[in-house]
């Protein structure tokens, strides 16, 4: 059965290449199970080497996947440099995928409605990866998706793979290592990726800008649906979902899907040509998910069709790319041990009035250079 998974011939090329590249001498692979050499590895606890990582990824093994991620995570140097090497041996097999990203307050149901689409998506015969971007995480441990329970069939859904937030470092840390899990999941075959965002601080925008298509969970209110939602988020949305539409429910949700309806006139026409939608689900009685991936689909055929879809992710690799940019300087200064030593006598100089913030932010990036 893997055999017919694989594209045996693009694998041993992506093999071949990175030994050569590494300078190493090509190992025949011609006919291995590269699901083998990760169990044998597994069994006498050895770390499997980068490029059998890949291989392993790329056949669909869930466990040389959550390996993969964990290397992306990590933080230490040479962890980083093996992670890059993987994510550019993935790369060739990745971006075939619909990217969907998903916020809402907690409570509103974003891991009841995941569980509810991903389990219907897998009924399709799609492959379904969900990963979040979880600012607070690294405060309280996994707390939007370290609680498997809370998907607790999809969890255990052969064709699910559900990733809680990578924990620690700035919220640009966080988005990082989800990028780049991204590109693992796509190259080990997950046609839909959900990424999940609990919507604090600016973490709407990031996953908004690496994600195909951005869905707001909402829930119906007395009359008050339209306050206390930042209008960048309504104008990010291309679907905004009444979830909990059951047990009495309903009527207060058809009044709040009509009220945003009415409110989502008044923003100008997307750069995609699609005209946003709202509807309404109850995740917990599955009501309504068949009739969300219809519409999703048609966005998708709308923006291929259109060619915004392409357009989208090359812009949005370009923005990756600055951010990446941007991050590696940024921790490159804050890691300089010059800058580390000097920085406390900058700041106290700053105190004292005795130089300004800019002589002293010049006197630092100096000894950065
Ligand atoms: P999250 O914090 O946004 O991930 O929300 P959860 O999925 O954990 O759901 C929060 C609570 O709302 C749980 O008690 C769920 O059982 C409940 N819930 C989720 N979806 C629905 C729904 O469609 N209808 C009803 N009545 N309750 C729901």
């Amino acid at each position: 059965m893997l055999q017919d998974i694989l594209k045996k011939n693009e694998l041993s090329q992506i093999y071949y290449l990175y030994r050569i590249t590494m300078k190493q001498k090509p190992v025949h692979t011609k006919g291995i199970n590269p699901n083998f050499a990760i169990l044998h590895a597994a069994r006498k606890k050895e770390q499997l080497s980068i490029p059998d990582l890949a291989l392993s990824i790329i056949s669909g093994n869930h466990t040389a996947l959550s390996q993969g991620i964990t290397l992306v995570e990590s933080t230490s140097p040479k962890h980083q440099q093996q992670a890059q090497k993987l994510i550019e041996l993935c790369l060739p097999k990745a971006n075939n995928s619909v990217r969907i990203g998903i916020t809402g307050v907690p409570g509103v149901g974003k891991s009841t409605f995941i569980e509810a689409i991903g389990t219907y998506l897998t009924e399709q015969h799609k492959k379904v990866a969900v990963l979040a971007v979880d600012p607070t995480s690294s405060l309280s441990y996994g707390s939007i998706l370290g609680d498997k329970t809370r998907m607790d069939s999809l969890s255990q859904n052969p064709n699910a793979f559900i990733r809680p937030s990578a924990s620690g470092g700035s919220l640009g840390g966080v988005a990082r290592k989800t990028r780049e899990a991204i590109i693992l999941c796509e190259a080990a075959g997950f046609d839909i990726l959900i990424i999940e965002t609990v919507g604090v601080g600016q973490s709407e925008t990031i996953v908004h800008s690496m994600v195909d298509f951005f869905l707001l969970l909402k829930l119906a209110g007395a009359g008050d649906e339209l306050q206390g939602i930042k209008r960048g988020i309504i104008e990010m949305a291309d679907a905004i979902v009444i979830n909990k539409a059951d047990g009495g429910n309903e009527k207060a949700a058809k009044l709040a899907k009509t009220a945003f309806a009415k409110a989502l006139h008044l923003y100008p026409p997307k750069e995609s040509d699609w005209n946003p939608k709202v509807t309404t689900c109850s995740a917990i009685e599955q009501k309504g998910i068949e009739e969300i991936w219809s519409l999703i689909e048609e966005y998708i055929l709308l923006t291929k069709t259109n060619n915004y879809f392409n357009q989208k992710r090359v812009a949005q690799n370009k923005h990756w790319l600055l951010q990446t940019i941007e991050n590696s300087l940024k921790d490159s200064f804050y890691n300089n041990p010059t800058v580390i030593s000097q920085l406390p006598s900058i700041l106290n100089a700053i105190s004292n009035n005795e130089i300004s913030p800019f002589e002293g932010a010049r006197t630092l990036l100096d000894l950065n250079t």
